[in-house]
């Protein structure tokens, strides 16, 4: 069914991004001028349902997800150690990585995401088993679910001797980005630690995705040494900071100065706008010239209990967080999910534009800012100009053989 040619369809009365209304054609599963479709091609009138380009996840741990397994409840930790070693025990009692994985990316698929820059746990203890069981999770999904491997040291680099041999090592058998880790805090020497990850990147031609969850001005230090060792590689476009929390902390006079070296550096930023914690302020940096996108983080895992892999939702929630009230604002917290986050992943062909792939979401809201704010339930997925199935709710199962009328007073 993936590869199938699909039938030549024109869905006409799409309410697009902009507002306006309009017709899709596609063909050969790429969207095609609607006047070079035969007369007899078959059309679908959409009445006025709004059509949005596929979601983009660009930071997802598919290693780390309880999702599809039982439910844990969260353990609480007094340290960053602490939380590590619950984390390996909860998982060491979980399914089997390749298993999880499978499940989230069905959920994340589910919810209309096409693509996705997924970090995988690389340490002395584990070797290269997650990025095989995360890459074995991934075949069948291709086509469905671009996934990008990040080869992420979570224990550290200098902390865990033998992982930067086995960063070199991810690299060579897939992982398309080599991860970092809060440079000064977690391995104490910043300098040694980001001469592993650009080392790496530069002897393969990869990109870069560094966590840096390090605060104020030890953050901000790190953004900069970062930003000049792009610049200095003419890595620009090729480097990503996740989080960067450190941009919540100081004031605007700093936040300033440090978007302006980001935005020269053409360092990206990440953030998932999480739950109890100042982030970069999105506006600002925008305006400065940064790009910034959006993931999910974790889900469901052994860092937090919440979070679904619907990238709608995770919009919702950068722009609750973010204080967006305007519709172009939400409207930016949407192009944080789709657009910007698959110009990070390179992703050739997206969009809704005459020669992209046929791949698009259609819902059920008056427009986008109203889908930002209110994330609809009803939607479906139409990849490469084949309508998606969607799974039928456990709900609708059980009660379809009953009368659910029956008993009910208004
Ligand atoms: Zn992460």
């Amino acid at each position: 069914m993936r590869n199938a040619v699909q039938a030549p369809r024109l869905y006409r009365n799409a309410l697009m991004k902009d507002g306006r209304t309009g017709n899709l054609a596609v063909s050969d599963g790429q969207f095609v001028e609607p006047a070079s479709l035969a007369a007899n091609a078959d059309v679908i009138d959409l009445a006025g349902l709004l059509v949005l380009p596929a979601f983009v996840e660009d930071h997802i741990h598919l290693d780390k997800s309880f999702v599809g397994d039982s439910w844990r409840p969260h353990c609480l930790a007094d340290s960053l150690g602490e939380r590590l070693g619950i984390e390996k025990q909860l998982l060491a009692a979980a399914l089997p990585v390749t298993d999880r994985a499978h499940a989230l990316l069905a959920q994340a698929h589910s919810f209309g995401t096409v693509a996705m820059r997924s970090h995988v746990d690389i340490d002395a203890s584990l070797g290269l088993a997650n990025l095989h069981a995360v890459m074995a999770a991934c075949e069948p999904w291709q086509n469905r679910v671009d996934v990008e491997i990040v080869a992420f040291p979570q224990a550290g680099i200098l902390a865990s001797p033998g992982t930067a041999d086995l960063l070199d090592a991810a690299i060579r058998e897939g992982a398309g980005v080599v991860g970092g880790l809060d440079p000064s805090a977690f391995d104490g020497d910043a300098d040694a630690h980001l001469d592993v990850v650009f080392g790496v990147a530069e002897r393969h031609g990869v990109k870069i995705d560094i966590h840096l969850h390090e605060p104020g001005w030890q953050g901000i230090e790190q953004l900069r040494r970062i930003a000049a060792r792009t610049t200095a590689g003419a890595m620009q476009g090729k480097v990503v900071v996740s989080h960067a929390y450190a941009l919540g902390d100081v004031e605007p006079d700093e936040v300033a100065r440090t978007a302006d070296i980001l935005a020269e550096a053409g360092v990206t930023i990440m953030t998932n706008a999480p739950g109890n914690r100042a982030f970069p302020p999105i506006n600002v940096l925008r305006g400065a010239g940064v790009r910034l996108f959006a993931g999910n983080d974790n889900i469901r895992d052994a860092w937090w209990p919440y979070g679904d892999a619907d990238m709608l939702g995770r919009a919702m929630m950068i722009g609750y967080r973010s204080g967006f009230f305007t519709d172009g604002d939400l409207t930016t917290a949407l192009d944080m999910a789709t657009t910007d986050a698959a110009a990070v992943l390179g992703l050739e062909r997206y969009g809704l534009a005459i020669g992209d792939e046929a791949t698009f979401i259609i819902t059920d809201a008056e427009n986008t800012a109203a889908a930002v704010a209110a994330p609809p339930r009803d939607r479906r997925l139409v990849q490469r100009g084949a309508i998606v199935p969607s799974s039928t709710s456990l709900l609708d199962t059980l009660f379809s053989r009953h009368d659910t009328q029956q008993g009910y007073r208004s």
